[in-house]
């Protein structure tokens, strides 16, 4: 296979994080190239108004966000291909990296930084994609405010589900949490917030069969997985917290994942346990998952590779 180019820096993704990291590299002088991905711009190409992302005082719309930042990168430089990373072949010992795009040609990388990011699992109903972003939403911090005093439902019954049930009950009236089984997947201490929350109400064995409402969420039809039995609950917003997948399953045997395939960093670095490669965004956070964060450690990958890269040359 043809190797298409040789570069100190290759950056794979395009949400915050990858552009963050761009922006970083580009102005440290590294000239990094980067290839946005499968979805260009990441999950926030998907959402609608950004408020908590500082710097916007009046909220952002999502996609325009991630021009600013694209924008941004370009300024100082850095040279944005569109094309999917669809083998990693890194070196084990510091040696030069090297990727497959597209299936049809090699890079060569001094340095990669991996901000692939992850995506929300969903339920899958028509009427759950039909409704994105009508009062559907994968996030409640993110999108939570908008149902101020309303009443919402979460389906989940793990630590995400609990957590963010916990965080909608701050901001809504009244939460149904759906859960599938008898019981949570939660760890003990979030189960048992979520029950002595007077503002939750948690329907155990159900399942979700459609999402309710022509232009907006209305409510939501249920079917109990005992009896069989139908009901109907009536909320505006509707949160899926059924769990992310990261988006690495190309590195798999390559670099270190944890159990779900989350990418392992080094405390307090983007570091992997390969030299030279580097990781941040969601692809290697399970917890916080926000732009502001994922932007954070596109930051600290950025200069972590730049001080590889001094490193190797002071000591050639
Ligand atoms: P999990 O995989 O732990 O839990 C997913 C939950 O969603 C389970 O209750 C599962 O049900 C349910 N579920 C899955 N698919 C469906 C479906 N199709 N319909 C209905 N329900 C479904 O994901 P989380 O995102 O909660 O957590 C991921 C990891 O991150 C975990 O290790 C967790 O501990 C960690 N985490 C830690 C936090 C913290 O420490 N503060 C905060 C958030 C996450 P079932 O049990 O029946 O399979």
């Amino acid at each position: 296979m043809e190797i298409k180019e040789k570069v100190k820096c290759l950056i794979i993704g395009s949400g915050p994080a990858g552009y963050t990291a761009a922006i970083y590299a580009a102005r440290a002088g590294i000239t990094p190239t980067l290839y946005t991905g499968m979805q260009p711009g990441g999950q926030l190409t998907i959402t609608n108004d950004v408020e908590n992302y500082p710097g916007y005082p009046d909220g952002v719309m999502g996609p325009k966000m991630m021009q600013d930042f694209e924008a941004q990168a370009k300024r100082f430089g850095t040279v944005i291909n569109s094309g999917i990373i669809t083998k990693a072949n890194f070196s084990q010992n510091g040696g030069i990296h090297s990727v497959v795009v597209d299936n049809k040609f090699i890079v060569e990388a001094e340095t990669v930084i991996i901000s692939t990011g992850a995506s929300a699992k969903w339920l899958g109903l028509d009427s759950e994609k039909r409704l994105n972003g009508r009062g559907v939403s994968a996030c409640a911090v993110c999108d939570g405010f908008f149902f101020k005093n309303q009443e919402v439902a979460i389906v989940g019954g793990g630590d995400t589900a609990c957590e963010e049930a916990s965080y909608l009950s701050k901001l809504c009236k009244k939460i149904y949490m759906i859960v599938r089984k008898d019981e949570f997947r939660a760890s003990k201490i979030m189960q048992e917030r979520v029950k002595r929350n007077p503002k939750i109400e948690i329907i155990w064995n159900s399942e979700t069969k459609e999402i309710l409402g022509k232009e907006d969420v209305e409510g939501v039809l249920l079917k109990n997985l005992i009896t069989g039995e139908e009901s109907t609950i009536v909320v505006t917003g509707f949160f899926v917290a059924i769990g992310h997948k990261p988006n690495t399953d190309i590195f798999k045997g390559q670099i270190n994942l944890d159990e779900n395939g989350y990418i392992e960093t080094i405390k307090g670095s983007a570091k992997t346990n390969l030299e030279g490669v580097f990781a941040c965004g969601d692809a290697q956070d399970h917890v916080y998952r926000q732009a502001v964060t994922a932007a954070g450690t596109g930051c600290m990958a950025a200069l972590d590779a730049e001080r590889y890269l001094i490193s190797k040359e002071v000591y050639a």
